[in-house]
């Protein structure tokens, strides 16, 4: 269905338009006519770092992914927060989310990057989703009775927590229009765009490391610009991890907070992928690029070339394999020889990085 044809959304619209115009502009010029304090911007980040986290923490990895289990006080906070961010219920966002997984660049998925930046970034929320309202996809979403409160409450939780409290804390603190403004108006709009630009810039900007044949790249602008979100290719290629951001210099809020949450007995089996597997991805998403010149290569060095690449591909099947078996020996949990175990794994890894890598190299150097 094309954008022309479909039904506009016009309660969408009006909002999306009008939550930044009065986010910036009013903010600013109430600000200027009625005078600046240190709460305001506090009360528009601290607000925005709990709905932020629970659109990305919550909304996305755990409901929409399942990459951890949340206790249910974890899930009521981001069922609470979740909807203050204005973009609808979690049964609604995690069905439509795991359609753009399944359907990513293709005509199903709700914010195909293909239809241009603007229609990923904000354009697709002014029409009525063809699939909309469908959870067909979702049907652990719809057991779960603290999805299914919020489902019902999400729109007053929006007005009354979302707009109402921070109004009631600017009253408090002598200016309830600065809080309205703040913390209500300005924080939806900055939470809006944030979120949208994983839509958007997190499908056009970057490297596509795990997996060329898709438009998801990884960014680390974009993942300083949405908690973590950035690190899109990985993402697209191993949605069940709890992490975007896979090294710890890798800036990825929501990880370490599902990790802090981990820690205090909050959230259990965080679930992550073997890094053999991860290696093997980015080599298959390097080594797709140069697909062609790798087979016409001629010569001795062509030779030289794709032995390399082969002894990368046996090193990967090693530490696999190794891997495996330092699952088994920590699940047996009796011997402390799993950890010299991973360490093996991680050597081949690494002897594997070394040898497409430097194939990769010399292909680049061979004359076209
Ligand atoms: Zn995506
Ligand atoms: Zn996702």
């Amino acid at each position: 269905m094309s954008p022309k044809t479909a039904e506009k959304d016009w309660v969408n619209i009006i909002f999306l338009s009008l939550t930044p115009i009065i986010g910036v502009f009013g903010t600013a010029a109430w600000t200027m006519t009625h005078g600046f304090h240190w709460w305001m911007p506090a009360l528009c980040a601290v607000l925005y770092l709990f709905v932020g986290m629970s659109i990305c923490a919550g909304y996305h990895r755990f409901f929409s992914h399942k990459s951890y289990e949340a206790s249910a006080p974890v899930q009521i906070f981001f069922a609470i927060f979740g909807a203050l961010a204005a973009e609808n219920s979690i049964l609604w966002w995690s069905a439509s989310h795991r359609v753009h997984h399944k359907h990513v660049d293709h005509d199903w998925d709700p914010y195909n990057i293909q239809r241009g930046f603007w229609w990923a970034h904000i354009l697709w929320i002014f029409y009525r989703n063809p699939a909309g309202g469908n959870f067909d996809n979702s049907p652990d979403l719809v057991k779960n009775p603290i999805v299914m409160w919020q489902y019902k409450w999400h729109k007053v939780l929006l007005i009354v927590v979302g707009f109402g409290v921070p109004t009631l804390i600017g009253w408090a603190l002598g200016d309830a229009m600065a809080g309205l403004l703040w913390g209500g108006f300005l924080r939806i709009a900055v939470i809006h765009h944030t979120t949208f630009f994983v839509n958007s810039l997190a499908h056009q900007l970057g490297k596509p490391l795990y997996n060329a044949e898709v438009s998801a790249r990884d960014n680390w602008v974009v993942a300083l610009l949405t908690l973590g979100e950035g690190y899109h290719s990985f993402h697209h290629r191993f949605p069940a991890d709890f992490r975007n951001g896979i090294r710890w210099y890798h800036w990825d809020p929501a990880k370490w907070f599902i990790s802090g949450l981990k820690s205090v007995g909050l959230a259990s089996d965080l679930r992550t992928t073997a890094e053999p597997q991860i290696e093997q991805a980015r080599m298959s998403a390097a080594l797709r690029v140069v697909e062609e010149q790798l087979e016409k290569a001629e010569g001795s060095m062509g030779e030289e070339i794709r032995r390399r690449v082969n002894q990368a591909v046996r090193h990967l099947e090693t530490a696999l394999k190794l891997w495996r078996q330092h699952a088994e020996e920590r699940a047996e949990g009796v011997s402390r020889e799993w950890r010299a175990t991973r360490r093996r794994a991680f050597r081949h890894v690494r002897q594997s990085r070394r040898q497409w890598k430097s194939a990769l190299r010399a292909l680049e150097q061979m004359p076209a």
